[in-house]
C-alpha cells in the first residue's frame, strides 16, 4: 500500500513553474513600459483627435493583456496549489499542446511555445474550477463541460490568455485580447488546410 504524502503534491519541478511566472512577470513589465511611454506622449500633447484616441485605445488594449496575464500567474499558481495532482511541465519543441496523465498518474502540460503553456494550463485551470479534470481513452484531458458552448467559452478564455503573452493570434490582428470571437477560432486551420476545431467552425457555419 502506497501512502500519499499529503503537502507533496504540486508542480513536479517548482523551479520550472517559477520560471513561467517570472517570463509573465517580464512581460507585464514590458507592457507597461509601453503604456508609460504612449502615457508620455499624450501629456506632452499637440496630438490630432485621431492620433489621441488611437493611443487610448493601445492603452486599454494592454491593459487587457495585463490582466489576461495576470491571471494566468494565478492559474499555475492554482495548479501548484492542487494537492491532489503532481503537474509536469514538458517543453517538448512542438507547436501543438495538449495536457496528458501519465501511467504514473501524474500529468504532463505538453508544449513547445510560452503561449500555448498558458493556452493550456487555463484548459487545466478550467477543469479544476469546475471540479471535472477528466481524461478521455487516450488519457488526454477533456473540456471542463461537455457540450460545443462549454468548448468555445474554454477556446475563447485560452486564447485569450495565449494572445496577451504573445501579442499573436493565427488568422487575424488586433490590439485586445477582447477582440477575439468564436468565429475566429472556428476558422484557425491546421498546417495541411484541416480546421483545428471542426465543432466550433460547424457551430456557427452550418443552417441550422
Ligand atoms: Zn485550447
Amino acid at each position: 500500500m502506497k501512502f500519499v504524502d499529503p503537502d507533496g503534491r504540486e508542480w513536479e519541478n517548482p523551479e520550472q513553474a517559477q520560471q513561467l511566472k517570472n517570463n509573465i512577470n517580464d512581460k507585464i513589465s514590458y507592457l507597461n513600459e509601453i503604456i508609460y511611454s504612449r502615457q508620455d506622449i499624450i501629456k506632452r500633447g499637440g496630438l490630432t483627435q485621431e492620433k489621441m484616441e488611437n493611443y487610448n485605445c493601445e492603452i486599454n488594449a494592454l491593459n487587457d493583456r495585463i490582466s489576461e496575464l495576470n491571471s494566468s500567474i494565478a492559474d499555475i499558481n492554482q495548479l501548484g496549489n492542487d494537492k491532489k495532482n503532481i503537474y509536469i511541465l514538458n517543453n517538448n519543441g512542438q507547436l501543438q499542446g495538449n495536457v496528458f496523465k501519465n501511467q504514473d498518474g501524474k500529468i504532463s502540460i505538453n508544449v513547445g511555445i510560452i503561449g500555448l503553456m498558458i493556452h493550456e494550463i487555463k484548459h487545466v485551470s478550467q477543469s479544476l474550477d469546475a471540479g471535472r479534470l477528466e481524461f478521455n481513452k487516450e488519457n488526454m484531458l477533456q473540456y471542463y463541460a461537455s457540450g460545443i458552448e462549454a468548448q468555445i467559452k474554454a477556446e475563447i478564455a485560452a486564447y485569450k490568455a495565449q494572445f496577451s503573452y504573445n501579442g499573436y493570434f493565427p488568422i487575424a490582428s488586433f490590439w485586445s485580447p477582447n477582440d477575439i470571437t468564436p468565429q475566429m477560432i472556428g476558422n484557425i486551420r491546421k498546417k495541411d488546410g484541416s480546421l483545428l476545431y471542426p465543432g466550433i467552425y460547424n457551430f456557427y457555419n452550418t443552417k441550422k
